[in-house]
Order: structure tokens, then sequence, then C-alpha cells
């Protein structure tokens, strides 16, 4: 038998993860604290499909999916429109998360994975600085390497010693408190505002989302301060007047979840240890999709683990993870918790004034699948757009100072990000590690 693998809860990047492994003659189990039948949420997701073929799955047959609708975005007062226009080819899909959960965990079944459903993980158990296994409420386990993917509030990732310099928790502004629910539809809706995202509504510090489907219509609302049902309700009696599909019977969802919005986590790895998919904080900044950035993670995980003939999985074995992780992703996505930053500091008028005046474009707001990066998202921006945005700042000094004060954490968290130690060295990885948390301070 290989090397004993633990993958820690069930998230996504940890069950790909341990079927590559498991591919690969390792032993591998996955401990679930829900039952099979209950894993993901019962809604669908957006995400990358090509994430299913950076892991060697083939995407799912047409059938299981349909393309994602374009978005419009609206300001606060709703004076001006931004409507996608993501070319085909640059679409993601919509899949049932229940569905996604299947594919994944028969594949990973079909590879050797073993699954421990019900059994809700404790705590990690720690040998010096080493991670040897997990408390569960089934006993302890122990194992060459544990791959924690249980989510932003990971109890294995949250009671890791400070000293191993990874983050155990996130702070305000890094979560998104959410509220999803599908109420019958009532009304049919013009193309246009089939996805309709109301950013800073009723001047909220968040979104809400508006998606009319062909049965349900799909009510999404997020912030960055905790609310309750009242809240809800209330923003929901408020969108039925002017959006007349959202019903009065809620149909599937109905439930608070929270999202991580925030720069990936510093520090990956620790010997004995590797955290992935939320419990890594791989989300997009800006707007939280994370499975597709789990799978691709996983990917880089598992070859770092293969190639690491001596069997130590140590911090220095496993900063191959770290780094690929970075390169393909984290790079990327760390700056774009710089934006997620200064949306957070608009005061109210200002969003309206930003969409209102081209500072922010239908072209910006087209992100497709493989923007991970704010290069790609703002790329192909032409002299006439620039010269626009430029205009627009120049008359609003508050508003230039505060893109001014973007740009330039914008620029250190990717200086910062890049001067990540090529190799592991414990003083030089807590030294660079700090200065990268910095970067990212409310
Ligand atoms: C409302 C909402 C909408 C979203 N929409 C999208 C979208 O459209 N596209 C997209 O790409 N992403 C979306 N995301 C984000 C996406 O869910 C995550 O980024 C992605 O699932 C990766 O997270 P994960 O699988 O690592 O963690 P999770 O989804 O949190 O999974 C963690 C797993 O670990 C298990 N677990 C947790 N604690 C324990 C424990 N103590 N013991 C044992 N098991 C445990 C959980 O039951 C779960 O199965 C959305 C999230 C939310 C909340």
């Amino acid at each position: 038998m290989g090397k004993k693998i633990i993958v820690a809860g069930g998230g996504h990047g940890g069950i790909t993860a341990g079927m590559l492994l498991s591919k690969n003659g390792f032993d591998v189990t996955v401990y679930e604290k829900n039952s099979r039948d209950n894993m993901g949420h019962d809604w669908t997701d957006i995400f990358d499909k090509k994430g299913f073929t950076a892991i060697g799955l083939p995407v799912p047959p047409q059938e299981m999916y349909k393309l994602k609708h374009d978005m419009t975005f609206y300001g606060p007062q709703m004076n001006t429109a931004l409507v996608q226009h993501t070319p085909e080819d640059q679409l993601e899909i919509q899949m049932e998360r229940r569905d996604i959960y299947s594919y994944i965990i028969n594949a990973a079944e079909e590879a050797g994975v073993k699954f421990v459903f019900g059994c809700a993980v404790e705590a990690p158990i720690l040998f010096g600085n080493r991670v040897v296994g997990i408390k569960t409420a089934d006993g302890d386990k122990y194992a060459d390497l544990v791959i924690d993917a249980c989510g932003m509030y990971s109890p294995v990732r949250s009671k890791l010693p400070e000293s191993l310099g990874i983050q155990n928790n996130s702070i305000d502004y890094e979560q998104f408190y959410v509220y999803r629910a599908f109420f019958n539809k009532t009304a049919e809706v013009e193309d246009v505002n089939k996805f309709k995202v109301l950013m800073l509504h009723q001047n909220k510090l968040g979104i809400t989302w508006i998606a009319t489907e062909e049965e349900t219509t799909d009510v999404l609302i997020g912030r960055f301060k905790k609310f309750d049902m009242d809240e809800v309700n209330a923003t929901i009696d408020t969108l039925r007047k002017d959006n007349p599909s959202i019903g009065t019977e809620i149909k599937r969802g109905g439930q608070f979840v929270n999202i991580p919005v925030r720069q990936p986590l510093g520090v990956l790895v620790a010997d004995g240890y590797a955290a992935i998919g939320d419990s890594a904080f791989m989300t997009v900044p800006v707007i939280g999709s994370g499975i597709a950035n789990s799978f691709k993670a996983s990917k880089v995980l598992a070859d770092a683990v293969i190639n690491d003939k001596d069997g130590a999985y140590s911090a220095e074995s496993l900063w191959a993870y770290q780094t690929g992780f970075y390169k393909i992703l984290g790079n990327g996505l760390a700056p774009l918790a710089a934006v997620k930053l200064m949306l957070t500091r608009l005061e109210e008028g200002e969003l309206d004034y930003i969409f209102d005046n081209g500072i922010l474009n239908a072209d910006d707001m087209t992100i497709g699948a493989d923007d991970t990066n704010l290069a790609s998202m703002l790329g192909g921006m032409s002299p006439a757009d620039i010269k626009i945005k430029l205009t627009g700042l120049i008359n609003n000094k508050v508003i230039l100072k505060k893109v001014v004060r973007m740009g330039l954490e914008l620029v250190r968290a990717t200086v910062v990000t890049g001067a990540m130690p090529k190799t592991y060295n414990r003083k030089a990885v807590l030294k660079w590690v700090k200065s990268y948390n910095n970067c990212f301070k409310h």
C-alpha cells in the first residue's frame, strides 16, 4: 500500500487531489461531516469547465450543464446598465452543485479513494511542528500527509500553531455573508435583465443578484457585514417592486452561507499539511468563484506530492505546490483583493459616478473563463476608453484619490506576491508572509 493521505473535509479540490493521488498508488481517505446525499448546496454554480480538463476528467455531458447567461450590472441609482458580452468560447458553465459533487466523488471512488461520510473533523494532530493526523468524532486518524479541504472555517487550519505562518482565520471584509433562495417565477423577463447584478444595492456594502431562470428566480444577497432574516425580507420586498418575476414561495435554497473574498492564504503548506480550496481562500476575491480554481490547484498539489520521491511531505518538498499555485493562479488573484478593498471604501454616490461616467464600462465587467487576473480583465482598452476614464477621474478628485490608492496597493500586492521565496526556508517564509498579509489591510 502507498503512503497514507487524509483529506480532511470533502471540499472540491481535496476530492480531486485525492483522486489524482489514488491513481498514482497513494492510500487516500476523505473524512466528510455530511452524508453523501447531502454534499454541497441545493443550487447551481458558475465556473470554468477547463477546471475538469486540468485534472484529466472529461467535461461532463452537455445535458448536465448550460452556458452562463451574461450579467447586467447596475449601480445603486440604476441609471446605467453595464451589459456583459462574453465571447461564446469564454462563457463559463452553470451546473448543479450536487451534480458537480456526484461527478467528482464517482471519479475519485473509481480511482480508489475511500470516503468516510458523517464524520466531523475536529482538529489537527501535531507532533512538534508536523501535522501527523486529525482528530475526528470517530477518533484519531494518522497519515503521512493531511490535505485540508474543510472550507473557509477549517478546524484544521484554524488550530495550527501561529509559528507555522499559516493565517488561522479571516478578518473583516475578507468574507461575504450570503443569503440565497430560489423563488417561484411569476413573470417573464427581457433577455438583458435575466441576470441582474445590483452593486451596493440600497447603499449597503455588497451585491444583490436576481437571476430569472426557466422555472425559478434566483435571488442572492451578499454583504460584508452579517445580516438577518428581517433585512432579507425587507430587501426582497423592495426587489419585488421592480422585479415581478420574484414570487413569494421558496422552491430551493433559503439559507445563509459564507464565501471567502480575499487574497489566497499566504502559506499553504507545513510539514505533513497542505491547504486547498476555500480552506486556502482560493476564490476570485471580487466575485467569489472557487470551484475551477480548486480543481486546477489540486493538479499542482498532486504533482508536488507525487514528485516528492522521499515521501517526506515536508513544507520544503510541498513548497513546489505553493509556488506552482501562485504561478498559475495566486499571483493573479492576490492583487484582485486590492480591487475588492477599493469597492469596500466607496461612499454613497461614488459607484454611480463611476458607472455613469464610463470609468467602468461594459467591457470591464465582461469577465470570461480565462480572466483570473486584472491584466486580462482590463485588457484591450481602447485609447477612447482610456480618455473617458481619465476625464471621469480628473473631474472627481475624491474618487481619483481612491483609485490612485488602489493602484498603489495593487502594485504593492503584485510586487510582494512575486517576491515569494523560491525555496522553503522557515525564517524567509515567515518574513515574506508578514509583508504579504500586510498588503491587504482594510
Ligand atoms: C452562495 C454561494 C455561491 C457560490 N457560487 C459559486 C459559483 O457560482 N462558482 C464558483 O466557482 N464558486 C462559487 N462559490 C464558492 C464555492 O462554493 C467554493 O469556492 C468552492 O466550493 C471551493 O470550496 P471548497 O470545496 O474547498 O470548500 P467547501 O465548499 O466549504 O467544502 C468544504 C467541505 O468540507 C466539509 N467540512 C467542513 N467542515 C468539516 C468538518 N469539521 N469535518 C468534516 N467535514 C467538514 C463540508 O461539509 C464541505 O463538504 C459559491 C459559494 C457560495 C456560498
